[in-house]
């Protein structure tokens, strides 16, 4: 099929991946060692055992460049997958650009965005283990809900903590995790003691992903029944993402495409991985592709952080890994990409970083919501916030091709939908959403915190 043809570019069924793609494999600097948060010494397998099913540990750990799908979670991804990429005719047209820009769809799953490629998958682990409950954090949302909804599928329990300042803002993502049989409660709460201390401290807390991940781990940690599901920065999350870059590869083949840039939004670096790591074998290979992670000017991990050991949560419950951070008490702004808000980053996507492979930009919040807007007028799906930072940055290499009249292949993850993030848009649309300026002085003060680890694994 010639490239000109071609708007919607579908797979059938049977070329839905049998396997994820594991970067660990291909990795020039293997990752450094995660650590046990309260020993700070190297983590051993019964280290995560009280908490993450076995197999999920083995993944996390993995060197194997393929990893099997089990038939079980192939069946349930068949729900929505393989997803759309479209070819963002009319927004070539607008920016009058000589561009092609691509844009895959994880907004088509039932839940709105990519997190149920990983949902699906640690559920079915931790069933087959004999685990009745979850527990989670949720940012914005999206992941409690894909939590949610498998929990429902695989007939477990589903316990949410959700950051408060998101839950008010948002609250019909409440409402979809209750219809699939979640319980979503606002965090910090007075269930845990990690929430407690919290509030103590400080009653007005708006919340952030670290203490929601703190309330979830100090509940698993207490029941036997119980594990916690992390639905970003861990191997094994960006390792079930990957059959988003694999499905890619193969559309963009059937159009006789090679992308000159791939770009994802980067909260904890799920998505983006799961676009961009099955493109690495490529680049080690000579092939001239960008990657390009898009992070919040108000969270800027990659592009303002240190690469340094850090505590994955608040309270210091979650193993301590090398990546890079921001500070495990850094309370980043309440921007409207909720999900984006996280202080630290995924150990792969930031060892790759550091080793050159992957780009960052940070980009702010109005600059932002302008793209998506633009995006919705011309392409009709309104995009999540947090993929709107990905829009942004796909919008601005349209431009800067045609400054240097070129004509480009740029692809990027439209990772969701935004109709449940309507309130956020209100907010745009009202001029009453802030260009929030990163404070180097808080970011000082925040990195004061880390763990001091051992000289020989700095
Ligand atoms: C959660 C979420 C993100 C950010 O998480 P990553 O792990 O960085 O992908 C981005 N987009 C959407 C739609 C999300 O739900």
């Amino acid at each position: 099929m010639s490239r000109e043809e071609l708007t919607k570019i579908i797979l059938p069924e049977e070329k839905l991946p049998k396997f994820w793609y594991n970067v660990q494999a291909d990795m020039p600097n293997p990752l450094a060692p995660g650590l046990n948060p309260k020993t700070l010494k190297p983590l051993t397998p019964s280290d995560l055992e009280p908490i993450f099913a076995r197999e999920l540990i083995m993944q996390e750990v993995s060197t194997e460049r393929y990893i099997e799908i089990p038939e079980e979670v192939r069946e349930l991804y068949k729900k929505y997958r393989p997803s759309p990429l479209y070819r963002a005719r009319s927004l070539e047209k607008a920016l009058d650009t000589p561009a092609r820009i691509y844009y895959k769809y994880e907004g088509v799953s039932p839940v709105g965005s990519h997190k149920l490629n990983s949902a699906l998958a640690q559920v079915y682990y931790n069933k087959k283990q004999g685990i009745k409950r979850i527990t989670t954090e949720t940012g914005a949302g999206q992941w409690g809900t894909a939590l949610a909804l498998a929990c429902k599928l695989f007939g477990l329990e589903a316990m949410i903590y959700m950051v408060k300042v998101s839950y008010y803002q948002k609250p019909y993502r409440r409402s979809i995790m209750e219809v699939y049989g979640g319980r979503c409660v606002p965090s910090p709460s007075e269930l845990t003691q990690s929430g407690r201390d919290v509030l103590a401290k400080n009653p007005d807390s708006p919340g952030t992903l670290a203490i929601a991940i703190s309330e979830a781990v100090e509940e698993a940690l207490k029941r036997d029944d119980t594990n916690y599901s992390l639905g970003s920065v861990l191997n094994h999350v960006c390792l079930h993402q990957t059959v988003i870059g694999q499905e890619v590869k193969m559309q963009l083949e059937m159009v006789d495409e090679y992308p000159d840039v791939v770009i994802g939004c980067c909260g904890g670096g799920s998505n983006f991985a799961g676009i961009a790591f099955p493109f690495i074998p490529d680049k080690l290979a000579g092939k001239k592709v960008r990657l390009v992670a898009v992070e919040p000017a108000a969270c800027p991990t990659l592009t303002k952080g240190v690469f340094a050991y850090d505590y994955g949560d608040a309270a210091g419950l979650v193993p301590v890994t090398k990546m890079y951070t921001l500070g495990h008490n850094f309370t980043p702004s309440g921007i409207h990409a909720g999900g984006l808000r996280y202080h630290g980053e995924s150990p792969l996507v930031s060892q790759l970083y550091h080793d050159g492979l992957l780009e960052a930009v940070a980009v702010k919040q109005n600059p932002t919501f302008e793209a998506a807007l633009l995006f919705a007028r011309h392409e009709g799906i309104v995009p999540a916030p947090e993929s709107a930072h990905a829009v942004r940055v796909a919008v601005d290499e349209a431009l800067r091709a045609k400054e240097e009249g070129v004509s480009r292949c740029i692809v990027f993850n439209l990772s969701g939908h935004g109709y449940l993030d309507l309130y956020s848009y209100d907010k745009y649309l009202a001029g009453e959403t802030a260009d929030i300026e990163f404070s180097d002085a808080e970011l000082r003060e925040s990195l004061k915190d880390l763990p001091q680890v051992p000289e020989e694994y700095r």
